[in-house]
């Protein structure tokens, strides 16, 4: 009888051990998934290397914050004028993409801490001698891409020959680079990025003329998830990580 005991004892011990792993091992399978929203044709920030692979400082910040959150991060790849319908559609849960925080935006989505400082500039051929500044862009074609700051800064000025709005980035520019437009309006980080990129081809022409700082969006009725963001990178900044994404994607 008192031999019996023990060995159902035991039993019950080892099922109650069994249980507990096999429930450890299936949370580790199913994490919990942070759904971000981006558009991965904005060197440094997000773009899809060669191996097809999302990658930059801003997939690279995503994903320690999902680390921070025990969260494993799946990206979701759109273009950028469909972020905010998108992540208001509960595509996604937030979004990293290099983006402005701007009032309108506010309207519709909750912005994390800044992250970045950032702002327009304006990109010529290397040759080009007649624009150096926002003035010199009266009678000339310019480009920009759609649902930016920078296409909504160059809507707002006047005199200009043409504005072309194209989905990305990159066919802004390459636009100007084909001799089709004189001036490209992006901000200034990824303008950095491409000279690096593509030495030779075309120039900066000044400082920044706007003012601005990317952020994290999240639904407004997600409070829960902007206030982890924000301890996340609060921790991130602080554990000197932030820095070293800096140093790999902005000042090679
Ligand atoms: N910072 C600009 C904006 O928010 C451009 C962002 C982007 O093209 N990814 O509008």
């Amino acid at each position: 009888m008192r031999k019996w005991y023990g060995v159902s004892l035991f039993i019950a011990t080892l099922s109650i051990f069994i249980a507990i792993a096999l429930v450890g091992s299936t949370q580790a399978a199913d994490r919990p998934v942070l759904r971000v929203g981006t558009d991965a044709t904005f060197p440094p920030f997000e773009f899809v290397n060669e191996k097809g692979q999302y990658v930059g400082f801003d997939m690279d910040l995503i994903r320690l914050i999902g680390a921070e959150l025990g969260m494993d991060v799946r990206i979701v790849n759109t273009s950028f004028d469909g972020l905010i319908p998108g992540l208001m559609a509960n595509q996604f849960d937030c979004i990293i993409a290099g983006m402005t925080v701007t009032d309108e935006r506010a309207k519709s989505v909750a912005f994390s801490t800044p992250y970045f400082n950032a702002g327009q500039v304006i990109v010529v051929r290397t040759n080009d001698q007649s624009i150096h500044g926002v003035g010199d862009l009266k009678g000339k074609v310019v480009t920009t891409q759609i649902g930016t700051t920078g296409q909504l800064v160059v809507d707002k000025m006047t005199g200009l020959k043409e504005h072309r709005v194209f989905n990305t980035v990159p066919e802004a520019v390459q636009e100007v680079l084909q001799g089709r437009a004189d001036a490209a309006v992006i901000d200034l980080p990824v303008a950095a990025d491409f000279l690096r990129s593509q030495p030779g081809k075309f120039k900066i022409v000044g400082k920044p003329f706007t003012n601005e700082v990317y952020a994290i969006a999240v639904r407004k009725d997600n409070p829960a998830l902007l206030a982890k963001i924000n301890q996340a990178l609060k921790q991130i900044e602080a554990s000197g990580k932030f820095d070293a994404l800096y140093k790999e994607w902005i000042m090679q």
